[in-house]
């Protein structure tokens, strides 16, 4: 268990690093960050900083030697460095959850064994492979790359008549999974917690809008029927518990028909802090980063409850020139990233909007 005054490694020097780092400061932790870019949003705030590559093993092993725990903020960390520091200084969550969040391909078969339904999928590895998959699977179908999609990139949704070679080349000709398109009537997450000791927590189900293949809003609680909650949080749970996660963990699932009733299907899993439970940051009694840093830290994990209805709105790009407005809102928490350039798509900050407060004042 670590002691206030402790410091925390972080693996990346985005908003959501800057966020962990934040939650640290709050709890009597220290911060250094490792992240390649010079301008990291995280850097603003932490203790220490080493700007580095990722396979920088001289930049790592100094890492090691500052931090108590070492966590990151993005999946794409790579293996070969999660190792490194393992063999240095706890890494939570561990490299098996890396190992399966960066390939889809091994995310989606690690799902289905745990016999939770994924959208029906195929390995493709070239274009007869592509052809193969589209004649098992049927259309529409999503093309996705094994690795390093987010945000959309690195997929694409095929239709009956389209081109299967310019889908394959779209994508850049590599190792991809096909997946069944699903009908689905909503997307949700689930944001949850586990202690290296099982102790698990999760915050209410959170329906996601994406435009543009970014987070737009979400809302909390979702509108799911009890058993399709209940089935999306026992899924967060095995998930967790099968890979014998620490920290805070999502999972993203479709909310489809079944008959009369819903069902939930994994999209995939992020092994880190997530964009949906950014709601946590005002609108539950413990946010997801003071969670992430109480599972690391071997700390009792805090009351997921939620405090009432919240709406989280991303400021993508040059939506961040309202800040003022969101100022002016008595319902808005404002959350800016530090980030210089409001360049489209870029993530510059958030919202939280509590929605059914009580009025104030006289
Ligand atoms: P992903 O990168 O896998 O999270 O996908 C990004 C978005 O594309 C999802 O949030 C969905 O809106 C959509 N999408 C991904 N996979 C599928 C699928 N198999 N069927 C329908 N929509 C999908």
């Amino acid at each position: 268990m670590l002691k206030p005054g402790a410091t925390i490694g972080i693996l990346g020097g985005g908003q959501l690093g800057r966020m962990i780092a934040l939650s640290c400061a709050q709890l009597g932790l220290k911060t250094h960050i490792l992240c390649p870019d010079e301008d990291s949003p995280a850097f603003q705030v932490a203790a220490g900083h080493i700007c580095a590559a990722y396979d920088d093993e001289a930049a790592l092993a100094e890492l090691a030697r500052m931090s108590d725990v070492v966590t990151y903020e993005f999946e794409n960390v790579p293996l070969t460095t999660a190792e490194f520091l393992s063999g240095r200084v706890p890494v939570r969550p561990g490299a098996r959850a890396l190992a399966v969040a960066q390939d889809r391909l091994a995310e989606k078969t690690f799902i289905r064994d745990l016999g939770i339904e994924t959208a029906p999928f195929a390995a493709v590895d070239d274009l007869a492979g592509l052809e193969d998959a589209v004649a098992r699977i049927g259309l529409p179908a999503v093309l996705k790359t094994r690795r390093f999609g987010y945000d959309g990139k690195g997929q694409m949704t095929i239709r009956p008549g389209d081109d299967l070679a310019a889908a394959w080349e779209a994508i850049g000709a590599q190792s991809a999974v096909l997946e069944g398109f699903v009908t689905f009537r909503r997307e949700v997450s689930v944001v949850a917690a586990r202690r290296e000791d099982g102790a698990f927590a999760a915050y209410d189900v959170t329906e996601n809008v994406h435009r543009d293949h970014i987070l737009h809003t979400s809302t909390v609680p979702a509108a799911l029927t009890p058993d399709a909650d209940r089935e999306a949080r026992g899924i967060a749970c095995r998930i967790a518990g099968a890979l014998e996660y620490v920290g805070v963990l999502a999972v993203e699932l479709f909310v489809a028909e079944r008959g009369m009733n819903e069902r939930v299907i994994v999209n995939e899993i992020a092994p880190r802090v997530h964009n949906s439970g950014h709601w946590t940051m005002d609108g539950a009694i413990t946010s997801q980063f003071e969670q992430h840093v109480r599972a690391i830290a071997g700390w009792p994990l805090g009351d997921t409850a939620r405090l009432g209805r919240v709406e989280m709105i991303n400021l993508i790009g040059d939506d961040v020139d309202n800040w003022q407005r969101f100022l002016a809102d008595p319902a808005a928490h404002l959350h800016l990233y530090g980030k210089d350039e409001a360049r489209p798509g870029r993530k510059m900050g958030h919202v939280n909007r509590l929605l059914d407060r009580l009025p104030s004042g006289c």
